[in-house]
């Protein structure tokens, strides 16, 4: 019985069906480098900020304070994939000239979503990392696109796919030609509903196992409640996440999208206080940028 168990696992974690995503293609781990900030590693890394990109006020006052309380990468949807056509479907190629303005303010990488295979150079041309959503991480033309970009993409599982299909997925990218990606876990649908979606936490150690690729974990979808955001964040770094991405507004209660997920900027700067006690008693640290270490 026990034989049988061990032979079953092996032959699922060999990987072979993923002929460049597969961990035995790279056994220690890609480490991608955005600007300087090394995610893969051992530094755990934080993308915070915005659902959407609602306006220049609400953008850069969200990104100084996610800077300031020691956020890496700024998150800001342009392109908004929601459920009604009637909802805000966000401010298009304003918006990601918004998230321009904000890098400049902070000097923080930004990231965003691209939906359509029509906006890919447009998107190219303002953000440092391409985010695949969820409903779109089987659209197989769209991944091929980005796969021919030299532009890191986090690709985020789809809310009904399984590990494998995350992994084949990913394979389409990195077929195209482009290493530099990252998957992202942001909770599947199950029968329950007293939480937007069920964080599937598995999913980290099973990913590190199968892949190279970076893990990123979102608690903001995956809980769809702020006050469980943090608890979801520390469980994230504690099973072996390389970093996170979280919904931060500056007032979540005027949020033109997913406000009830999103943490205020006080709550947002208690949640990295304990994620940086958490990660060095796991013998890790929190990413900080080589400018802002100061030498003594
Ligand atoms: C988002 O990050 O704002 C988003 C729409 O996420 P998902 O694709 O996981 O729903
Ligand atoms: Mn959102």
């Amino acid at each position: 019985m026990e034989s049988i168990t061990c032979n079953i696992n092996a032959s699922f974690l060999e990987s072979s069906s993923y002929k460049k995503a597969g961990r035995h293609k790279k056994p220690e781990g890609t480490i991608l480098d955005i600007g300087g900030i090394k995610i893969g590693g051992k530094a755990f890394v934080v993308m915070a900020g915005p659902c959407a990109v609602e306006n220049e006020n609400q953008l850069i006052t969200t990104a100084r304070a996610v800077h300031e309380k020691g956020g890496n990468i700024l998150r800001g949807g342009a392109y908004k994939p929601r459920s009604s056509p009637y909802s805000f479907q966000g401010l298009e190629e304003e918006g990601l000239k918004l998230l321009e303005k904000a890098r400049q303010e902070t000097g923080m990488p930004v990231i965003t979503e691209v939906m359509d295979t029509r906006k890919v150079e447009t998107v190219c041309a303002y953000t440092d990392i391409l985010q695949i959503g969820s409903r779109n991480m089987q659209n197989f033309p769209l991944l091929k696109e980005v796969g021919h970009c030299r532009k890191p993409v986090m690709l985020k599982r789809g809310m009904n796919a399984t590990i494998d299909e995350l992994l084949l997925a990913a394979e389409y990218i990195l077929d195209g030609g482009n290493e530099e990606v990252m998957v992202c876990e942001r909770g599947i649908r199950s029968f329950e509903t007293s939480y937007r979606n069920t964080m599937d936490l598995n999913a980290v150690p099973m990913l590190k196992q199968l892949t190279h690729l970076p893990v990123i974990v979102d608690p903001s979808h995956g809980t769809g409640h702020a006050w469980m955001v943090p608890y979801l964040a520390k469980a994230a770094l504690a099973v072996g996440a390389d970093g996170l991405l979280i919904e931060v507004h500056y007032d979540p209660q005027q949020a033109l999208c997913d406000g009830p997920q999103s943490l205020t900027v006080e709550q947002f700067g208690s949640l990295m206080e304990e994620l940086k006690v958490l990660s060095k008693a796991l013998g890790r640290s929190l990413f900080v940028p080589e400018t802002s270490i100061t030498r003594t």
